[in-house]
């Protein structure tokens, strides 16, 4: 039998949008297994607001009916996690322009730390294509609805937490 094929869906997740969602469940749709890992300390966001697990348990919540995703909490250079699991793939989504110059840059550098991981990317969904974690901090944070772009429990943690 084929070995099975294993993709990474790393990302902050502070907390995970539909737009994450999206590209968690169409990146399961192409392999046998997908594992999202949570960044634990994000080198290049402030603190983040949800603690790690917190983070997890959204995902686990949003992605419950797809039988093959996995969610970890990952404190490891990305490519040792994705050797870690078996993986062949990192899969990241793009967004319109503003993440293609970051990705590119870390393209080369996990490339170049290992080259038998391929980076692939999934172009976001035109409803989602302006959709960020930080954008929906944002809007939560005046009171504004949120409910179109983030799953229930999230939306409802949000306003919990950030409603002024
Ligand atoms: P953010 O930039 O919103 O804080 P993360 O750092 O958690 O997101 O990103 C995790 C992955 O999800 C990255 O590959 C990012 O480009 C992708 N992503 C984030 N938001 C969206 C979206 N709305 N549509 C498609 N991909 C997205």
């Amino acid at each position: 039998m084929a070995k099975e094929k294993v993709a990474i869906c790393p990302g902050s997740y502070d907390p995970v949008t539909n737009g994450h969602v999206d590209i968690i469940t169409r990146a399961s749709r192409v392999f046998d297994k997908v594992v999202v890992a949570v960044v634990n300390n994000p080198v290049r966001k402030e603190k983040t607001l949800f603690t790690a697990e917190e983070r997890k348990a959204f995902i686990e919540d949003a992605t419950a009916e797809l039988g093959n995703v996995g969610v970890e909490v990952m404190s490891n250079l990305l490519v040792e996690f994705a050797k870690e699991h078996g993986a062949s793939a990192v899969i990241k989504g793009l967004r319109a322009i503003s993440d293609f110059e970051y990705e590119f840059e870390m393209n080369q550098l996990n490339r170049k730390l290992a080259p038998e991981i391929e980076s692939m990317y999934i172009f976001a969904s035109a409803n989602y294509s302006f959709l960020s974690s930080t954008g929906v901090k944002e809007i939560a944070t005046f009171g504004g609805d949120i409910s179109d772009l983030v799953p229930g429990p999230v939306a409802k943690a949000l306003a919990e937490r950030l409603a002024r």
